[in-house]
């Protein structure tokens, strides 16, 4: 071979090389990790990706859930989405913040969810199985933002999937961050590009838009009425996970100085913002006293005076009668300073005794100020837990070793979540049987959800053969 087609040779060869790097640095500069500037280019990208999951196999889905477990339980990304968290919603306890996050990475069911249904017969085999719906707008609450990514992005890409988040815009920033730091580990490990997207600046407008993008196949709504309504009206499938007013019931036959820890622990978790959280007490006359004096041995402090409670009723809520956004999620502690009383850090939660109609029963207030109803018997306790959770159907507690008085209050308040001699949050699988979610559809009945939630089920037939018995 001449000199001159050598050098011809190694020209081609070099503008290969540079014209392949080119494409690379485009590429790498087009990769956003899951973030858009527009919703429509969102969903674009959200559907082209869904595709590319389509066609990869189960234990490629399963590689990925593993992958969303990693990278949360890496001990520096864990401590830096629970501090990001509470810093920009102002709401919750960084080390609460800590328990959920890990709780959604460790405990959300992956692809084993998915259990397919087999029937054979004379006529063959017929198949029934958990396919997914394609692209699902899921919306996050303030309360819980970077929990629900967690929880809802295992689920769903478990189910096959693709997941548009619209955040709270009060949680954008570190939903960006979380959005990102998952579809780099995902990238990394060989997953399309934005199994998990979200538009860089979430709106009320983007929200809408997502919600009647006919590529958007499935909504999923964690957060308050309003929300939950709306994606119900959308004239498409919905799921939705609506508020709670939790209620707790203890009965003389509690063990009462367990039932007093149990409460404050769950009263003040992540100060009081989960949906799960008890709300308000219903405690029998013969015990209340007991209760009472060890729930302050556990870290509560009591109000007492009809107008000192009416004060600081004023304070933490607004004229029409809901909580007030700046004390939503705040400790005891920050609320009784800004009540003027400075009160130890070990307390954890104020309690007060109230008539069962105070504001304070009957509407969810998310701040670890716990109204403390008295009744003469547990049968009264028990209406008036139901009046109290307001047929949302969400979650109730009780305190009783009687088993008959227990069946009754499970039968009339016909909650989603029943927890019985424990703190709410074993109903989430924290010191409780079962796995966890941050979406619990009461409304539309999907319950604690999980990747089959997420699914549509399809049946296969094969017919005149497979049936082998
Ligand atoms: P929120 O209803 O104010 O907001 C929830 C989400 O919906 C946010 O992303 C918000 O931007 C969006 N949104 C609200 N109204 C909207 C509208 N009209 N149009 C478009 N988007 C809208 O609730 P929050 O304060 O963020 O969260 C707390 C509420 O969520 C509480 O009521 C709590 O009980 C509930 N919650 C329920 C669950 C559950 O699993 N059932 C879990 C967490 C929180």
């Amino acid at each position: 071979m001449d000199l001159k087609a050598i050098e011809q040779m190694v020209e081609q060869v070099l503008r290969e090389i540079q014209s392949e790097q080119i494409v690379n640095v485009t590429e790498q500069r087009k990769e956003g990790y899951g973030l858009f500037s527009t919703i429509d280019e969102a969903i674009e990208a959200s559907e082209k990706a869904q595709k590319k999951l389509l066609y990869t196999g189960m234990a490629d889905r399963q590689k990925y859930v593993d992958v969303i477990r990693k990278t949360v339980l890496n001990k520096e990304n864990l401590e830096l989405i629970s501090k990001l968290a509470v810093e920009e919603t102002e709401i919750g306890c960084y080390e609460h913040k800590l328990i959920k996050n890990r709780l959604a990475a460790e405990k959300t069911p992956g692809t084993e969810d998915l259990i397919s249904e087999a029937v054979t017969g004379d006529n063959g085999l017929t198949l029934i199985e958990y396919c997914p719906f394609g692209v699902i707008g899921a919306i996050t609450p303030t309360t819980n933002p970077t929990e629900t990514i967690i929880n809802n992005s295992i689920s769903m890409i478990a189910g096959g999937n693709t997941v548009l988040f619209s955040p709270h815009p009060r949680a954008k920033k570190v939903s960006r961050l979380l959005v990102k730091m998952l579809n780099k580990a995902l990238i990394e490990a060989g997953a399309p590009s934005n199994l998990i997207a979200m538009v860089e600046e979430p709106s009320l407008e983007n929200t809408e838009k997502m919600i009647s993008n006919p590529k958007v196949r499935l909504l999923v709504a964690t957060g308050g009425p309003s929300i939950v309504k709306k994606v119900l009206s959308s004239g498409k499938k919905a799921i939705g996970a609506g508020a709670g007013n939790p209620p707790v019931v203890v009965d003389e036959t509690a063990d009462i100085k367990k039932a007093a820890k149990d409460i404050v622990d769950g009263c003040s978790f992540d100060n009081n913002v989960p949906c799960i959280a008890e709300k308000e007490v219903f405690a029998v006359d013969s015990i209340c006293d007991h209760l009472i004096q060890y729930m302050k041995d556990n870290g509560a402090y009591l109000m007492t005076g009809k107008q000192q409670i009416e004060e600081l009723k004023a304070l933490v809520t607004t004229e029409k009668g809901g909580p007030k956004t700046s004390f939503v999620g705040k400790s005891a502690v920050y609320i009784m300073d800004k009540f003027g009383v400075k009160v130890p850090d070990s307390v954890r939660v104020i309690i007060m005794e109230v008539p069962k109609d105070d504001l304070f029963v009957q509407e969810e207030m998310m701040m670890p100020i716990l109204p403390i109803v008295r009744v003469s018997d547990v049968d009264t306790a028990i209406e008036y837990a139901y009046e109290a959770e307001q047929g949302n159907r969400h979650t109730a507690i009780m305190h009783s070793q009687n088993v008959e008085k227990l069946s009754k209050m499970a039968k009339v308040l016909e909650t989603t979540i029943f927890v019985k001699n424990a703190p709410s949050f074993a109903g989430i699988g924290a010191g409780g049987e079962g796995h966890t979610t941050f979406t619990i559809a009461g409304p539309t009945g999907e319950g604690l959800t999980s990747a089959r939630s997420f699914c549509r089920k399809r049946k296969c037939v094969l017919a005149d053969a497979f049936s082998i018995r």
